[in-house]
């Protein structure tokens, strides 16, 4: 939705709701659930009119080559159809009417429209195969003003500090302000464009501040301006070099430390938490429908029958709990990210990173790229080096090709996914591949393919690039699991010989003293 060009942030206040107003706010929601269905409902038809007049298919053949006359063909249709934002937009006022007009108020009902426009849009631009409904089990959980003038709105008193309510009707809910959070301070100090109530699950009922169907509300502030930048978060000077793996990064400032490193390396025992319960649901669901499995424990189908299945109490239990592990790993990793991401922005917020396809990366890695979350790491990077007027530049992989690159002989030669090490009979290594490829982005100027990198540049960085592996090689032989990329296995079958002497039992191993040991021990890395 246009709003403006000027700049935006978020600031969210928690809401404190007594029984009745929760009640009532339910019952708004529910509103607005209906209102959204009807609307998405609606633009679904006319879309499925437009695309069955034979004129649509007339559309689609003028070869994209005739721009205008392609444009103007679609416009008539959509114009006929009805199926534009600002058609939508009178339905809604047409939809909005008996029950539905006392919870939800013009604005807001024009807001929902262009939700559901914009919703059947992306079906329509081949975007997206469908659209959902929301249900009633699962709700509307936002809803949203136009402008904070009329209709839902935030209205604070600078004077009688602390005070903030979200205006919704009649309602007048009040927000939790800290006034001396520097955060929520600076937020407030700016204009506010419009407000957004948000509900989400909290753990139980019993959780602080949740409503008997153990929900919470917040407001959303749309804010006009800059968000708080903190004195601790100013950006660096350096320029990083960054190797992005699905569940690994590498970290190659020109001038300060590398990194090597796994993604939300914390998140590991949530997720032990969740496969815990996902578990026992699995157990649980086995035990109250023991008739849907078979001999050998799987899902007995009959062709056209639909499968009844016996909740009870326990695993709706259970269920609960998994889902409320699940969001408590996402704010994990989120929070997680965010201090990675404000760590390396301290080092410099000139960035280079290879562009890669995440939706690439979910197909063939799923289980890490999903606990990992490497794609939102880049998102959240973006947005805070453009906060603190930094450059991020993605280069194409397609043209720069760095895993395959050295720099020593200006050559090209493609390494298999298991080889962790970069030598090159140049001279150059070996070296840890991801740390290679990000000392070489490092040194990637825009708009080049090859990077610039003098003999001393590579010196300064090699001793350095070295240290890392020998700090992170410690860390294997004292037994902590690191990722297989990294190139250090525990068994120390690719180990460096160089970098990691090999371990001596106190007790007669066959191996030593025989020549197969001797060829063991000298083995280099694997090329
Ligand atoms: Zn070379």
């Amino acid at each position: 939705m246009k709003r403006g060009k000027t700049t935006t942030f978020l600031l969210e206040l928690p809401l404190e709701v007594n029984a009745q107003q929760a009640k009532r706010v339910r019952t708004h929601l529910e509103a607005a659930r209906c209102l959204y269905n009807a609307l998405l409902g609606e633009a679904r038809s006319r879309l499925r009119r437009m695309r069955a007049d034979p004129a649509w298919d007339a559309a689609r053949a003028i070869p994209r080559s005739q721009k205008a006359a392609r444009q103007t063909a679609f416009a008539q249709m959509r114009t006929h159809y009805g199926f534009s934002e600002y058609a939508l937009h009178e339905y809604a006022k047409r939809a909005r009417c008996t029950w539905i007009a006392e919870h939800i108020d013009s604005t807001m009902a024009q807001v929902l429209a262009t939700r559901a426009y914009q919703a059947v849009n992306r079906v329509c631009q081949g975007k997206a195969r469908a659209v959902r409904f929301k249900s009633r089990g699962r709700g509307l959980d936002s809803v949203e003003g136009k402008r904070n003038d009329t209709g839902m709105r935030f209205v604070h008193h600078p004077e009688t500090a602390g005070q903030g309510f979200l205006l919704w009707g009649t309602e007048r809910l009040p927000a939790r302000i800290d006034l001396d959070d520097a955060v929520v301070a600076h937020g407030l100090g700016c204009r506010i464009k419009y407000a957004r109530l948000v509900r989400r699950n909290a753990s139980s009922p019993r959780a602080k501040g949740a409503d008997l169907t153990g929900q919470r509300y917040a407001v959303q502030l749309i804010l006009e301006g800059q968000p708080l930048l903190k004195s601790k978060h100013r950006p660096g000077q350096d320029t990083l070099g960054l190797d992005l793996g699905p569940s690994t990064l590498a970290v190659v400032p020109r001038q300060g430390q590398p990194q090597l490193l796994q993604l939300a390396e914390e998140v590991r025992l949530d997720a032990r938490t969740r496969r815990r319960l996902q578990r026992k649901l699995d157990r649980q669901r086995r035990a109250n429908n023991p008739q849907h499995y078979d001999a050998k424990g799987r899902i007995r189908r009959h062709k056209g029958q639909r499968l009844r299945w016996h909740e009870s109490q326990g695993y709706r239990e259970t269920r609960r709990r998994l889902a409320n592990e699940a969001r408590r790993l996402a704010a994990h990793r989120k929070s997680l990210h965010g201090r990675l991401v404000h760590e390396l922005v301290r080092v410099g917020n000139t960035i280079i990173i290879e562009k890669v396809s995440y939706r690439g990366w979910q197909k063939r890695y799923g289980t890490s790229v999903g606990l990992r979350a490497p794609g939102m790491l880049v998102e959240q990077l973006k947005r805070t080096v453009a906060k603190t007027g930094g450059i991020l530049s993605e280069v194409s992989t397609y043209h720069t090709k760095l895993s395959q690159y050295c720099h020593g002989c200006g050559t090209y030669h493609q390494k298999a996914l298991a080889d962790r090490w970069h030598q090159c009979p140049c001279g150059i290594g070996p070296v840890q591949r991801d740390l290679y490829s990000a000392f070489l982005a490092a040194y990637l100027e825009p708009n080049r393919t090859i990077p610039s990198i003098t003999q001393s540049d590579w010196a300064g960085v090699e001793t350095r690039l070295m240290a890392v592996m020998e700090c992170l090689s410690q860390r294997a032989n004292a037994g902590q699991s690191l990722p297989q990329s990294f190139g250090l296995t525990r068994a120390g079958a690719r180990r460096l010989p160089s970098l990691v002497p090999r371990h001596q039992e106190p007790h007669a191993d066959p191996l030593i003293g025989s020549p197969e040991a001797v060829t063991l021990a000298q083995e280099p890395p694997r090329l």
